[in-house]
């Protein structure tokens, strides 16, 4: 009798789910996509993909904004004596606490000083700087020694200045179109001598490398002393202009004196600038804007300092899921690491690049839809991805909407038709 009911109760239950069963239709072509889709309009609602303000971190949706880790190498420019920079260990040492002490403050960034009264939020900047690894090396570590004996030194004014010379860059950079080459440089010590020689930390951007001076001013263990100086000219390389001026393109660093530290009385009294983009004694606060614009960057396809960037966004992560349980408009591109769900009767839009890891999907569920405006959906890694599966459930199907030019590309059943037309 029990046995019965239990078998009369399993059927039931069987019943109730095919009356709701779910259909999918996997589309792993792009023409199989565009024959699905809907063309709403011939051209693209107005987006700007890139909008710094798109790119400022969102709590919600920490899928799609991992961090990006942005890969170093260290050079110690030295004459043949080697007298005048860190060698061997002390400059693994050097190399290894300066990329702490920077990520320490790209993790506990600070809120703004100015303008004065501000409710500016703060976040981690989104970021890290890791030490590229050589097996060349003595320490396996990408800790280079250059021995150049016309110029290893920086002088950054009056003779000899050479600062902005990319020599020492031309001759040494190792693997500059992936990793940031980094030129830790000393004064030559006759100038330090001259009355008058600018010898302070200083520092400058030149393309995907950056030179920062007066490396020997100060003992191994204040290296952090270098880590504002660093940030900043990183921060040039990702695309950051100098935060005092009014046209820096965030509304969120207001236009200031560019004042060093307070003042008793005159155009620096009472508080001053503490943002990393300023020339100040704190360089450390990075706003909203600021860190939506390095995102902005290193997003940006084809741009040569994306390139710096850990490409970790190849392989699927089935933990980096995107899913959607509210409208939601993604007006950035976006490099995802796992699969987008699109739950029941919710809308997404995407209107810029979205990298899709090889094998990942869209799944678009019944009376979900998809709206690809002007968007291009790829994989940014030479793979394919697994493509779209729309759902159905009873009368209720997932769509896709097409605004404009779209662009799907790289999908499973793309790469088999292009082998066929090259017969
Ligand atoms: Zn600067």
């Amino acid at each position: 009798m029990k046995k019965s009911i239990l078998l009369l109760l399993t059927l039931t239950l069987i019943a109730t789910a095919c009356t709701k069963q779910i259909q999918t239709a996997s589309l792993t072509s792009s023409t199989e996509v565009s024959n699905i889709a809907v063309v709403r309009s011939e051209k693209r609602e107005k987006c700007n993909c890139e909008d710094a303000n798109e790119y400022i971190p969102d709590d919600r949706f920490p899928e799609y904004q991992d961090l990006k880790i942005v890969k170093a190498n260290f050079h110690f420019p030295n004459a043949t004596n080697k007298e005048y920079n860190w060698t061997g260990d002390e400059a693994v040492t050097f190399a290894e606490k300066l990329i702490n002490s920077c990520n320490y403050q790209l993790i506990n960034n600070i809120k703004m000083n100015l303008p004065v009264g501000n409710d500016t939020p703060v976040y981690d900047a989104g970021y890290r700087i890791r030490l590229a690894n050589d097996k060349n090396t003595p320490s396996g570590k990408a800790v280079y020694e250059d021995i150049d004996d016309e110029n290893w030194f920086y002088i950054k004014k009056g003779k000899g200045k050479n600062n902005y010379s990319k020599t020492i860059i031309k001759k040494f950079a190792v693997n500059e179109d992936s990793i940031l080459n980094f030129f830790a440089m000393a004064y030559p010590p006759d100038s330090l001598k001259v009355k008058g020689f600018s010898s302070g930390r200083a520092g400058i951007a030149l393309g995907t490398s950056l030179k920062i001076a007066g490396v020997r001013k100060y003992p191994l263990k204040e290296v952090w002393k270098f880590a504002s100086v660093t940030n900043h000219e990183i921060g040039h390389i990702f695309g950051l202009r100098h935060s005092w001026y009014k046209n820096d393109g965030c509304d969120d660093t207001p236009a200031h004196p560019n004042c060093w530290a307070s003042t008793e009385d005159g155009k620096c009294a009472g508080v001053i600038s503490n943002n990393m983009m300023d020339y100040n004694n704190i360089q450390r606060a990075l706003t909203p804007c600021q860190i939506g614009m390095v995102m902005k960057t290193m997003h940006k396809e084809n741009s040569r300092v994306r390139g710096l960037v850990k490409k970790d966004w190849c392989t699927y992560n089935p933990d980096k899921t995107l899913v959607v349980e509210k409208d939601l408009e993604l007006n950035r591109a976006v490099d995802m690491k796992g699969d987008i769900i699109i739950e029941e009767n919710v809308t997404l839009r995407l209107s810029c690049r979205t990298h899709m890891p090889a094998g990942a999907k869209i799944i678009v569920k019944a009376g979900a839809k998809l709206i690809l405006n002007g968007a291009k959906i790829h994989n940014d890694c030479g793979q394919s991805w697994a493509g779209f599966d729309i759902q159905t459930k009873g009368t209720k199907s997932g769509s896709i909407e097409y605004l404009g030019d779209v662009k799907i590309e790289n999908l499973t059943n793309d790469f088999s038709e292009e082998s066929e037309s090259e017969e």
